[in-house]
């Protein structure tokens, strides 16, 4: 059979729990970049053009319930339960496509950034060898310990030559005949970490082909946090804070009332050491809260005179700096007024208007509502105005 009509059926190795991740999940469903590492790396040869047949190798429970997106790729997937050592899954999967298929590539699910040139390799390399592996020459000089000698205090027997040593990946690929044969002998043998080790005992010839550093395998929590750095986005846990705000103000008659730097035309105002915009101070301390820089009353304590009368969005811009030179912007604010009076509506679109070119933000990512106190105690007598708000901040 020739190249031109060779068929290709993949294996995805993803029958294992992942324990030494310790995340509590199985680690080919953590996600990485905003997708699943199974998916990434089922993504790769659903999206191969040199691919015909994928079976994926899944624990019984995932097989029972797979994820949604096995559904959604490029090419149909098979799902198949996996055996108890990895040769026992992998020939799982291999019973499944053997009968259609000239060449199988197997790949582990934990090993999601492999590229589509490295899988053109090793299929050609596959064909013509029998057998291939991608694989790294060792760049650490490589120790040789006895037997049994791991997790103990550990003396060195001998050093290696490093050049003679390569560190296995996957992709492999074999003819299917070798895997075939690879597969049946390795049924009485002890369980193999790679397919390549069972056709290298069956005594075929396992060519090298050279592998990528990028394509590592994820078994760590180091392994994790190196992959989100390789995949360009930031875990989305470190990009997203969130503050709360509370201030209240008594209200008296000769004093302004100013929410949000707006002038609100009205009998009494806000009485306080700056302007005493409540709304803005609220706001202030919601984006001080999120980045954890305590509150308006440590960077603008009322003893000093610069603030006197002073606008309380110079304050709120602050605030919005802070937050900047940590890395921060805001991506939205919501505040409550409670004021008994007056009716805040007709005044609510121009105090956003206001807020929103403070704190460099569009008119849709600024919300201020108006409640009343339903006549109960200070705030209900019209002796006080009080402002809940929250702040979300995004890294970008
Ligand atoms: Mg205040």
């Amino acid at each position: 059979m020739g190249v031109l009509t060779m068929r290709t059926g993949v294996i995805i190795a993803a029958g294992g729990r992942g324990e030494r991740l310790g995340a509590g999940v199985p680690k080919q469903l953590l996600t990485i970049g905003g997708r699943p590492i199974l998916q990434r790396s089922l993504e790769l040869f659903a999206n191969h053009p040199r691919v015909d047949r994928i079976v994926v190798v899944l624990p019984p429970d995932l097989a029972a319930n797979p994820p949604a997106y096995l559904r959604a790729l490029a090419r149909p997937v098979t799902v198949v339960v996996g055996g108890a050592r990895r040769q026992d899954s992998v020939a799982n999967g291999f019973a499944v496509i053997r009968d259609d298929v000239d060449l199988v590539v197997v790949h582990d699910a934990a090993r999601p950034f492999a590229s589509a040139e490295l899988v053109d390799r090793i299929i050609d390399a596959a064909w013509d060898a029998g057998a291939a592996l991608a694989a790294l020459p060792a760049s650490d000089t490589v120790k040789l310990v006895p037997e049994g000698a791991r997790g103990g205090v550990v003396l060195v027997e001998r050093t290696v030559p490093r050049e003679r040593v390569f560190l296995a990946q996957t992709p492999q690929a074999f003819r299917t005949e070798v895997l075939a044969a690879a597969i049946a002998a390795g049924q009485g043998l002890a369980a193999a970490t790679d397919e390549a080790a069972l056709a290298e005992a069956a005594g075929f010839p396992v060519r090298i082909v050279t592998g990528e550093t990028t394509n590592l395998k994820i078994t760590t929590m180091t392994d994790l946090t190196v992959a989100q750095a390789l995949s360009g986005r930031p875990q989305p846990a470190s990009a997203v804070r969130v503050g709360t705000g509370y201030d209240l103000h008594r209200l008296a008659e000769g004093r302004p009332l100013i929410l949000g730097g707006v002038t609100i035309p009205w009998e009494t105002g806000l009485v306080g050491h700056s302007d005493a915009d409540v709304l803005s101070h609220a706001i202030t301390d919601a984006i001080l809260g999120a980045i954890a820089q305590g509150d308006i009353g440590r960077h603008f304590p009322d003893t000093d005179p610069r603030w006197r009368g002073a606008s309380s969005l110079a304050m709120l811009a602050h605030a919005v700096r802070l937050a900047a030179a940590q890395g921060f912007r805001v991506s939205n604010v919501d505040a409550v007024v409670v004021a008994e009076r007056p009716t805040l509506l007709p005044h609510l679109d121009a105090i956003r208007a206001s807020l929103s070119s403070v704190l460099g933000v569009s008119l849709d990512r600024v919300s201020v509502k108006g409640k009343t106190n339903e006549g109960v105690d200070a705030i209900g007598r019209g002796e006080a105005m009080a402002v809940h708000a929250v702040a979300v901040l995004v890294a970008p």
